[in-house]
């Protein structure tokens, strides 16, 4: 099964690496198991730590440097802007990718918006206003705050409408949650890598009635496999418990609005316990890394999922709405 994977930060890992002088890092440790995996395409975020006193305007532009010259480098994938050119990457049998922003905090302090532009222009497509962080745009989920968007941060939804970008609300808290879906007003929008809070209480899920304001949206919802959305109890967070949080989404809010954002870290150093074999920190057991999705969508058939059922899953939903939205 084609597989589009709505949330990664391979940029991360480009990034990191790259800054300690490899080359061709998506060759070197990503590309096979994305291939084993059948991801046909992905959005890679810009993000920036804002847990620590990382200097936001650096690292954003340590990533854009980094990303630069790895696109220059590389022949494995092809950086899309539209749907046209996603098409033709498809067709193509080219792995695509659409740079996403995961965390404003470096453009939140700018009230000309000129920084989002900044994003932009580097290519991205998509936005997510704040990670886990207050910021000038809003607050992040587990920031504490009961506060919604910021009036700066209605404008930067505005600014993304007018440009087309795709409004990302993982990440954000319930208050800012609802402002993006007024400020959207019917328009399509997405949580790309948020799972369901009514089978684990995280509060990086969303509630069923959150779900249904993404499907009165025209949205759609990204499945994420980090452990800690999938289940309260890490002994319990497994492939099977992520094919409950897909069937309740479909259960709530229907089969159109129901996609992938697995949010891998396999990469990450320090995720990958040693003593235990194979076992990954931070990733639900049986869906550690890109490779392992086609034990997923098996699940799901075992179950009863016809193919053009998957289909939409694995990648119908994202795509129809990039169709829409970026055009
Ligand atoms: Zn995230």
């Amino acid at each position: 099964m084609r597989c589009f994977d709505a949330h990664s930060d391979i940029w991360t890992d480009v990034t990191d690496k790259r800054m300690r002088g490899e080359t061709n890092v998506f060759h070197n440790h990503h590309f096979e198991n994305i291939r084993r995996g059948g991801v046909e395409g992905s959005v890679f975020v810009v993000w920036v730590d804002t847990s620590g006193d990382e200097d936001t305007a650096r690292r954003t532009h340590d990533i854009f440097r980094c990303v630069k010259d790895e696109i220059a480098e590389t022949k494995d994938f092809r950086i899309v802007k539209t749907y046209g050119e996603m098409q033709k990457a498809v067709e193509e049998g080219v792995f695509y990718v659409f740079i996403g922003v995961e965390g404003m905090a470096y453009a939140s302090s700018d009230p000309t918006l000129a920084r989002l532009d900044e994003y932009y222009d580097f290519g991205a497509r998509h936005g997510i206003l704040t990670w886990n962080e207050k910021n000038g745009f809003g607050h992040g989920a587990v920031s504490g705050s009961t506060e919604g968007l910021s009036a700066l941060g209605k404008r930067a939804v505005l600014r993304m409408i007018d440009k087309r970008m795709i409004v990302d609300t993982s990440h954000l808290n319930e208050a800012g949650f609802w402002d993006i879906a007024r400020i959207m007003d019917g328009r399509p929008f997405i949580a790309s890598h948020s799972n369901c809070r009514a089978l684990c209480d995280h509060l990086r899920n969303l509630t069923d009635d959150q779900l249904r304001a993404v499907r009165d949206a025209n949205g759609c919802v990204g499945l994420n496999t980090w452990y800690e959305f999938v289940d309260p109890d890490p002994a319990k967070a497994d492939i099977h418990r992520l094919a409950d949080h897909c069937e309740h989404m479909i259960d709530v809010i229907g089969i159109d609005h129901v996609g992938c954002g697995f949010d891998f870290c396999d990469y990450i150093e320090g995720m990958y316990d040693r003593d235990s074999g194979n076992f990954y920190m931070g990733a639900a057991a049986g869906l550690e890394d890109p490779s392992k999705i086609p034990s997923f969508f098996d699940i799901l058939r075992e179950r009863g999922m016809r193919e053009d059922e998957l289909a939409k899953i694995a990648y119908g939903n994202f795509h129809r709405i990039i169709k829409e939205v970026i055009g």
